[in-house]
């Protein structure tokens, strides 16, 4: 996709640091963080969102979630709590078109309740 944000990161368009890529993924900090550790966990194929994931597909989004926990090992944050959030589609707030995982952690996050 031309003229998408995460396609252009994953293409080494955009000045951005990768944490972390595989044949599947990538992860990079949130540019405006709403957390002490705030990533990014982008799946290297442009997947618009949950809504438009297909057959055989489901085995990404369970890699999504290793990455997630690797990364926030890396953070130093994996037993003291993150949280992982998928924006879907408007009313969730999706900006970005291009299926993405947040990775929040680092302080006490807001009760969502
Ligand atoms: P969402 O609102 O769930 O679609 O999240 C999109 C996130 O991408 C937001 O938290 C933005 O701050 C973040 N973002 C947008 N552009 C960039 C960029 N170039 N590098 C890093 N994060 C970005
Ligand atoms: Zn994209």
């Amino acid at each position: 996709m031309a003229d998408c944000i995460f396609c252009k990161v994953r293409n080494g368009e955009m000045d951005s640091h990768i944490l972390f890529r595989d044949d599947r993924c990538f992860v990079i900090r949130d540019i405006n963080p709403t957390a002490p550790t705030h990533l990014l966990i982008i799946p290297n194929q442009h997947i618009v969102s949950l809504a438009y994931i297909g057959p055989g597909q489901e085995p990404l989004i369970g890699h999504m979630f290793a990455v997630a926990e690797e990364l926030a090992r890396r953070e130093g944050i994996a037993l003291t709590g993150f949280r992982l959030v998928m924006n879907q589609g408007p009313d969730a707030g999706q900006s970005v078109s291009h299926l993405h995982m947040h990775l929040l952690g680092g302080n006490t996050l807001r009760d969502l309740g």
